[in-house]
């Protein structure tokens, strides 16, 4: 679904590249985890695939379209790609139920006034949230915030969808329950997401694969499992092994 091939990005010309060289593949339904120390390069490499950000080289195509490279460039609007962000960014003078439908408007081809009241619904079921569709966000907790983030994301039903350290603004024990919903609910909907993330257990706990990145350089590509067992180089061994 997604292929990121040799992708830079070097913000000024003295500096070290952010993101060096860095390529990947995602299949369809895969649950990436994009894992490395505070500055490392992962958001960046993130804003690059929505297209938030122009790499100086390499090539990204996604479902099959090049949208970066090759002289190409889509915007973030036209890929096929649904955002969450820590902050939830939820619209705060729209309801809940608006919330949601706000990206169906916008889909091509048109869905009916019925078809997007009946898709908010079913949205919101599969978030556990039915009931709440009339409240506003500030009515909500941080947790229900971010549920409805991530359903306003996935009802366009895009191919992928990407997140940036979506729960580091939640208390631990409301982490930890979303960790296994939002792996669920993507699974369930077979959508191929990346997330960004710092913390190892998170990234165990929702990813089928793991990248772990270093100073720009994707290090090791795998499932949590082998990055314990078969770490390739002594960055990673360590990294995977230190305690968060
Ligand atoms: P964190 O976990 O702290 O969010 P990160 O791994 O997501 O870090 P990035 O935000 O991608 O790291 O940053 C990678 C490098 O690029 C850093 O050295 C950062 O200072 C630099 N950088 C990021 N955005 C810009 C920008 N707009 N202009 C200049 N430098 C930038």
């Amino acid at each position: 679904i997604l292929q990121v091939s040799e992708v830079s990005k070097q913000f000024h010309p003295n500096q070290l590249p952010a993101v060096n060289k860095v390529s990947f593949e995602l299949r369809k339904g895969e649950l990436l985890g994009l894992l490395g120390p505070s500055g490392c390069g992962k958001t960046t490499l993130l804003r690059m695939i929505a297209g938030f950000e122009k790499p100086n080289g390499g090539r990204i195509e996604l479902a099959g379209q090049v949208v970066s490279g090759d002289g190409f460039w889509v915007v973030p609007e036209k890929r096929q790609t649904g955002m969450v962000f820590q902050d939830y960014a939820l619209f705060p003078h729209l309801t809940v139920a608006d919330n949601i439908a706000f990206g169906l408007k916008s889909k091509k081809p048109r869905f009916s006034r019925g078809e997007i009241l009946h898709r908010v619904q079913e949205i919101l079921n599969l978030v556990g949230l039915a009931g709440l569709e009339k409240r506003y966000p500030h009515q909500l907790s941080g947790g229900q915030q971010q549920r409805i983030a991530l359903a306003r994301a996935i009802a366009p039903q895009p191919e992928l969808i990407l997140l940036d350290e979506p729960l580091s603004n939640l208390d631990v024990q409301v982490r930890e329950r979303l960790r296994h919903e939002i792996r669920t609910i993507l699974k369930s909907t077979n959508t191929a997401a990346i997330f960004v993330t710092h913390d190892q257990q998170e990234a165990m706990a929702i990813a089928d694969t793991i990248g772990v990145m270093q100073r720009g350089n994707l290090e090791q590509l795998d499932t949590p499992e082998n990055l314990y067992v078969q770490p390739q180089s002594r960055f990673v061994a360590e990294f995977v092994t230190q305690a968060n």
